[in-house]
């Protein structure tokens, strides 16, 4: 049995963070894994830099309501759920990722979740686990399923370590230059590819 593994942000829809920075301007919420690979670290620096300004999760919701999918991932989602099982592992919120779920067609989600007080501020985050993603690819082989995983970023790297195969998706040069073992992939077209190619149920 296979099981597909998607990344979320910069595979499926845009960086939330990075369309919130650009809202606002505040060019310091434009940090993102890619830039800080520790996660609490990032996660700190951002609650602070809301609190300084005043935003909550309601500001933050506005923006998300205006975003879509990545250009074809709607059909790329589609193309996936008749061949494989497919399960998102993001880094996300639930309180960021769910109205981008509905634009997906509900694809099942692991992430984390947001404390929000009585007027919106964001007072807290609560990871689900340390190493979420790699996590539950090990979860998942321990109900045996074979993973395929794929992900843009460094906090992808151990899911894609942990995974049967891993691929690399739109991923940065730094990323693809750190991790020569992964294949690297820029389209859905060639994302499928090597899916299949990874694939030891369907035929490329
Ligand atoms: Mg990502």
């Amino acid at each position: 049995m296979e099981l597909v593994c998607l990344d979320l942000e910069g595979v499926l829809i845009p960086e939330i963070w990075i369309a919130f920075a650009e809202k606002t301007g505040i060019e310091a919420l434009k940090a993102t894994t890619r830039d800080i690979p520790d996660y609490d670290v990032l996660m700190r620096q951002r609650l602070n830099i809301l609190s300084e300004h005043g935003y909550g999760i309601h500001q933050i919701q506005e923006v998300i309501a205006t975003l879509d999918p990545l250009p074809g991932a709607k059909e790329f989602v589609e193309w996936l759920n008749p061949r494989f099982q497919l399960v998102i592992l993001s880094d996300t919120f639930y309180e960021f990722g769910m109205p981008l779920m509905a634009k997906l067609g509900y694809p099942t989600l692991f992430c984390h979740k947001l404390e929000v007080n009585d007027k919106g501020d964001i007072v807290n985050y609560h990871l689900r686990q340390k190493d979420p993603k790699r996590q539950s690819v090990r979860a998942f082989q321990l109900l045996n399923y074979r993973v395929i995983a794929a992900g843009d970023s460094y906090n992808d790297t151990t899911m894609l370590s942990q995974a049967e195969a891993g691929i690399l998706f739109k991923a940065p040069r730094n990323v693809i230059e750190e991790f020569p073992q992964y294949p690297a992939v820029h389209d859905y077209e060639d994302l499928k590819q090597e899916i299949l190619k990874a694939s030891e149920t369907q035929d490329a």
